[in-house]
């Protein structure tokens, strides 16, 4: 008799404590909501890579002992390789063409794929760079897309900062979408961090095509959105250490006309 009872009793206290194990794991407890967002991020990249994906994660579900859903597991991958696609163009645009902006950029692409390197062996995943020569890729997608921004960047210094906006619009999108797609609070610190820095290096290449006289076409985001963007301040904080802008501009200001009268 005693054994009836109990045994419904503590199959409703294990459920209850798991419950409660997931829900302080997740931060928040809308999990599901964010599972099919974040697929939308795939859905540009139909199919590529999607076996390797889901056969990578599943082998480390248990080893990395932190709940983390597919999706999360997906954007953390897929993300990775997009940064090393900005690192890797930037790198090609510099040699090309010699201007300071793609060198500089390329090295805080490079501090955003360790920033999401560093997430993928905290739960265990696999990283797809598994050649970090530049213009190699895992996702079919991604060398591709490698290999036609290089060919358009080459034809003008124009075309190379255009190559600049689309990836950082693109990468915004992407950032964006994995941000609605997680619950996990060092997840979103991560990405909420790179899309910031995506949006200061929007700016940097809008402000050159600008001055030479070219014109953006947004895609991956809206134009209003890419113009609010493009329009206004750089920030600081995250990858970028406030180096960017900051001292330049106020030294100009008051170099000469001070230390003059
Ligand atoms: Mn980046
Ligand atoms: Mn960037």
């Amino acid at each position: 008799m005693n054994k009836l009872i109990t045994l419904p009793m503590v199959l409703i206290l294990l459920t209850a404590f798991f419950a409660t194990d997931v829900l302080a794991q997740r931060g928040r407890g809308r999990g599901r909501r964010g599972n099919q967002q974040s697929g939308s991020i795939q859905s540009g990249s139909q199919g590529l890579g999607q076996g390797q994906n889901s056969r990578a994660g599943r082998g480390n579900q248990q080893s990395a002992g932190t709940a983390i859903t597919d999706a999360e597991r997906q954007s953390l991958i897929f993300m990775r390789e997009e940064e090393k696609l900005a690192r890797d163009v930037y790198l090609a645009m510099q040699e090309k063409w010699g201007e300071r902006v793609f060198s500089n950029i390329s090295q805080a692409e490079t501090q955003h794929m360790a920033a999401i390197a560093n997430l993928l062996n905290r739960y265990g995943i696999p990283d797809p760079v598994t050649d970090n020569t530049p213009g190699k890729f895992t996702e079919v997608r991604f060398q591709e897309l490698y290999q036609q921004l290089v060919a358009t960047g080459s034809n003008s210094i124009t075309d190379a900062m255009k190559v600049g906006l689309k990836i950082e619009e693109m990468d915004i999108a992407d950032l964006r979408a994995a941000i609605q797609g997680t619950n996990s609070q060092d997840i979103k610190r991560v990405f909420e961090n790179l899309e910031r820095g995506s949006r200061n290096h929007l700016r940097a290449f809008a402000k050159r095509l600008q001055a030479a006289g070219g014109e953006y076409v947004a895609t991956n985001l809206s134009q209003t959105d890419f113009d609010q963007i493009a329009n206004s301040q750089q920030e600081r904080g995250g990858g970028a250490r406030g180096r960017a802008g900051g001292p330049g501009r106020g030294r100009g200001k008051r170099g000469p006309g001070n230390s003059n009268r």
